[in-house]
């Protein structure tokens, strides 16, 4: 008989090959079933890296459209290649999945092609094309991710009422389009359709837009989306949808109770959240148990039976790549003997809007639910000379510290490349760092990140504003 594995993972998304190939390179012998046709998930396939390509392309669509003007660069309007700007992306995700592809040969990672099941303590069967088969393992990683949660009454239909996978991929612009939902993933698909030209209604269960974010930035944030052309029905829902011959039309009812109304759309994007995906994973053969919401629990990684383990978002903790990543090295670790930690304090959050927002650590509603006393720095992008040259002045930066200690609680930022000027305020939280350490740091003049520095100096009341 063969070898068994030291570990078989179920799920070739960030966690799952990320957790593959840290086990490679640990000298473990592993493997991992993916029952799609190309490794990478959600994200890579039809998450975080196709909505990144539709965004950057429909973001300088409409900058050439609206700003190369002002810039001094006339050229005659732009034209919409929809067909070649699906391709790029399609290029592009082809070429980061086959990436992991290369990746799982150089660590020596099998790739078991298949459903997944596991078959009692230690066993895995894959179902693959040509027949199933049984592996033996010492160890179990469950990391088979999520899926778009639907809204009960609202049925999918091809090309009409989508998910997000189908948002990525419509033939045409709609000419009205209505997002169901106001987090990140309906705002992110929500501004790529009304750059390229539709019209777009989102209609949110909640009176506020993206919950989590801090609500200083969510209000700024909706004002922008606003001014951008974005249409907000908030503290609504919807409770039914009947498709028409030229489109949806949706049933929206005030959240609170209140009188029903009709709106209708060309398309409809249901973006209200993603649940743990579990489908026929065998998980009774072992005793595992799912929690309320569907999650399989975990200490540590660990979820209860012996050599178990399950990282990514099917288990607690946010639904983001790189926490599915970071999961994945430390199970993986903990699994070789050695020791693993994940701070999910400091696990930033990314909108890649434009401009985008980013955060990490405490919002100021969670320090003053916790009680905990604070200083407040901020600096807003109008006085940040790159931003004005660049005439990219909307939103600000603001730092959140210890009224005792100074150590940095949390960084909120909206402003462009906000994703990239989190990363700092991870590093210095990481570091246990205080405001006045990222006061105290010469910063690129002129960068962006020095509004992030001024906003530091604001929590030491020596802010220079121009
Ligand atoms: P997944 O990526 O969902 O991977 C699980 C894999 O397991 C899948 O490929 C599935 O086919 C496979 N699988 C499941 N069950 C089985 C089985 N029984 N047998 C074999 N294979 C199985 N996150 C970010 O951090 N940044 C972003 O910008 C971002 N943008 C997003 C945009 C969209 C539109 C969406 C939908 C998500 C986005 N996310 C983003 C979230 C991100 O995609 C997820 O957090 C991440 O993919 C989770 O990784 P995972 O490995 O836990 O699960």
């Amino acid at each position: 008989a063969a070898q068994p594995y030291d570990v078989i993972i179920i799920g070739g998304g960030p966690g799952g090959y990320n957790a593959a190939i840290r086990a490679g390179q640990l000298g473990l012998k592993v493997a991992c079933v993916e029952m799609r046709e190309t490794l990478g998930g959600t994200c890579l396939n039809v998450g975080c890296m196709p909505s990144k390509a539709l965004l950057h392309a429909s973001e300088l669509f409409e900058l050439a459209a609206k700003d190369f003007a002002g810039l001094g660069i006339e050229v005659p309007a732009p034209k919409l290649n929809l067909p070649q700007m699906m391709k790029q992306k399609g290029e592009s995700v082809t070429a980061l999945t086959k990436g992991i592809e290369f990746l799982f040969k150089k660590n020596k990672v099998d790739w078991l092609k298949g459903r997944g099941r596991i078959d009692g303590p230690g066993k895995v069967v894959v179902e693959g094309a040509d027949g199933s088969r049984t592996y033996e393992t010492r160890n179990i990683v469950i990391a088979t991710g999520s899926e778009p949660t639907p809204l009960p009454g609202v049925a999918f239909e091809d090309g009409k009422v989508v998910d997000s996978t189908g948002a990525l991929s419509l033939p045409a612009v709609p000419k009205h389009l209505v997002v169901v939902g106001a987090g990140i993933i309906g705002l992110e698909l929500g501004s790529v359709w009304r750059r390229l030209g539709a019209q777009v209604t989102v209609i949110e269960f909640l009176d506020r837009i993206t919950p989590g974010m801090d609500t200083d930035l969510a209000t700024a944030f909706q004002r922008t989306l606003t001014k951008q052309g974005m249409t907000f029905r908030l503290g609504q829902k919807v409770t039914a949808a009947k498709t028409t011959k030229d489109g949806v039309e949706l049933t929206v009812e005030p959240a609170a109770a209140g009188a029903a109304e009709t709106v209708k759309g060309d398309v409809v994007l249901v973006a209200i959240g993603r649940r743990p995906y579990t489908q026929g994973l065998g998980l009774e053969t072992v005793g595992i148990e799912l929690d309320k919401r569907g999650f399989v629990a975990n200490d540590h990684f660990r979820t209860g039976k012996d050599g178990i383990w399950v990282i990514g978002d099917v288990t607690h903790g946010p639904m983001l790549a790189h926490k599915a990543e970071e999961d994945a090295v430390a199970a993986i670790e903990t699994i070789a003997g050695k020791a693993g930690h994940v701070d999910y304090n400091l696990i930033p959050s990314v909108v890649y809007t434009y401009p985008e927002v980013a955060w990490v650590g405490k919002t100021e509603d969670e320090l003053k639910a916790a009680g905990v006393a604070y200083k407040t720095g901020k600096f807003p992008f109008t006085a940040n000379s790159r931003a004005k040259i660049n005439h990219e002045t909307d939103g600000f930066a603001k730092v959140l510290a210890d009224a005792a200690t100074d150590r940095i609680l949390g960084v909120h930022i909206m402003g462009p490349q906000a994703g990239e000027l989190i990363g700092e305020a991870c590093m210095a939280m990481a570091f246990g760092g205080a405001s006045e350490d990222i006061a105290r740091t010469s910063h690129p003049h002129p960068t962006r990140s020095e509004a992030v520095r001024q906003a530091a100096m604001g929590v030491e009341g020596w802010t220079m504003q121009a």
